[in-house]
């Protein structure tokens, strides 16, 4: 069988053709990366997450996040459910831990934004 998928790594953005029988072969990469890129979207496809989480006592409702590392794709559905279920407090800092470790894929949760807390 053969697939076709673009090269994210750089923005050349190479087409590549990817023979999946038997011995995976990768065509169209003008260097390594794609060919790794290729090979381990076959293999072990991963992604960085980006989503918001609801926060508590903020002067904005939603903070968002990102995973600080890939996750493999098929845990993102159990990972946003995860995230779902946090309500951060506010104040919260880029770079603060907002789920350490999640679902043991040795990601963490971190947030991009700045929250600051509600004034009384
Ligand atoms: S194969 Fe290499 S040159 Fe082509 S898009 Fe990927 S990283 Fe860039």
């Amino acid at each position: 069988m053969t697939k076709y998928m673009t090269c994210i790594n750089c923005p050349l953005g190479c087409q590549l053709q990817v023979d999946i029988d038997g011995e995976i072969k990768v065509k169209g990469n003008k260097c390594k990366k794609g060919e790794d890129y290729a090979k381990n979207e076959i293999t072990n496809p991963t992604r960085i997450i980006t989503t918001t989480v609801k926060v508590k006592d903020g002067d904005r409702p939603l903070l968002s996040v990102k995973t600080d590392r890939e996750v493999p794709k098929n845990k993102i559905f159990d990972i946003m459910k995860e995230i779902n279920k946090v309500e951060a407090k506010a104040p919260i800092y880029i770079g603060d831990i907002i789920i350490e470790n999640v679902l043991g894929t040795g990601a963490n949760v971190v947030a991009t934004s700045r929250v600051e807390k509600i004034k009384d």
